[in-house]
């Protein structure tokens, strides 16, 4: 039986029909209906027919989500897509589909799909990281999603910042209700947020940002004009890549993972690569670390990946 993954995120929802080996025959994306959750069911119950209609026979069907479904509840918790949250999502796309479908969380399905056939293949434990809008991650050992009572393994993103010290305190609100979260500092809006602030005049109206040729709109345009040689840029990088370096230092204490693989759009960042292990041994509890950091292997493919991974061969 085939076996279609989907990823379902905030302002896309992606489909792809996988083979047995892995590869993936047919991919499909739309734009997520924001804010309307029967029609994001719709969209779901569309796509996967789309790709069976191509395929020839019904398939198994994985999906990766925002958040995770309470073990308490079995509703949607800790969702920054708002729409999904108190939803009983699982029970209703399978009544859609009409079948038994799998959920878990976007970042478990990107860590299940580089430790199974990825660039942390043959290894074990994995960390997978997502760095984008939001920071979030999942454990995988010995091939398997680690699952515990709160649905929660790996969510290292709203953790306050190891070792925060001087301006870093308390750190910049988070949408959980938090001050100082990982996620407001190493997510791309956490880095560009970060870049501002060090930017910022003095001189002018507090909150606007100094009169520059360069004030960029992106974590990605901070990480080019870094690359381009602009100085405050770089210390900016700087400063991001040494907060990794504590924040996943903290991990490796934790769950000793031999391979850490980074996913989202900060992970195209090169430089993180052999500056971060450069960092972190003095972090961690080692006289030396083995752990690799590294890129992943699907790039964003990752998602869909790891939802039809969720049903074994
Ligand atoms: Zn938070």
């Amino acid at each position: 039986m085939g076996r279609i993954g989907v990823d379902l995120g905030g302002t896309k929802i992606e489909a792809a029909l996988m083979a047995a080996d892995g590869h993936v025959i047919r991919r499909t994306r739309r734009p997520t209906p924001a804010g309307d959750y029967p029609a994001t069911l719709t969209l779901v119950a569309d796509l996967v027919k789309e790709l069976e209609a191509g395929h020839g026979s019904a398939c198994r069907v994985g999906i990766g989500h925002p958040g995770a479904v309470s073990p308490a509840t079995g509703l949607i918790k800790n969702a920054n897509s708002t729409c999904l949250l108190g939803q009983d999502l699982k029970t209703d796309l399978e009544a859609r589909l009409g079948r038994e479908i799998r959920l878990a969380n976007d970042a478990d399905c990107f860590a299940l799909s580089e430790a199974v056939d990825g660039a942390a293949a043959g290894t074990s434990p994995v960390f997978g990281v997502i760095l984008g809008t939001g920071v979030g991650g999942g454990v995988v050992v010995d091939g398997k999603l680690l699952h515990g009572p709160n649905a929660i393994a790996g969510e290292w993103g709203h953790n306050p910042l190891p070792g925060g010290t001087g301006d870093e305190l308390p750190g910049p609100p988070c949408y959980c209700g938090r001050h100082g979260c990982i996620e407001t500092f190493l997510s791309g809006p956490g880095l560009l947020a970060d870049h501002l602030r060090a930017t910022t005049s003095t001189d002018g109206p507090a909150g606007e940002p100094a009169a520059s040729a360069a004030t960029p709109a992106s974590a990605e345009e901070v990480v080019a004009l870094a690359a381009g040689g602009d100085r405050e840029a770089g210390d900016s990088l700087r400063r991001h890549e040494l907060r990794l370096a504590r924040a996943l230092a903290s991990v490796i204490n934790i769950i000793d993972p031999q391979v850490i693989v980074l996913g989202g759009g900060l992970s195209k960042i090169d430089s993180l690569y052999d500056n971060v292990p450069r960092l972190w041994s003095p972090f961690i509890f080692s006289d030396h670390v083995a752990t690799r950091l590294v890129p992943p292997r699907h790039g964003d493919a990752g998602g869909v990946r790891g939802a039809a991974w969720l049903w074994p061969a």
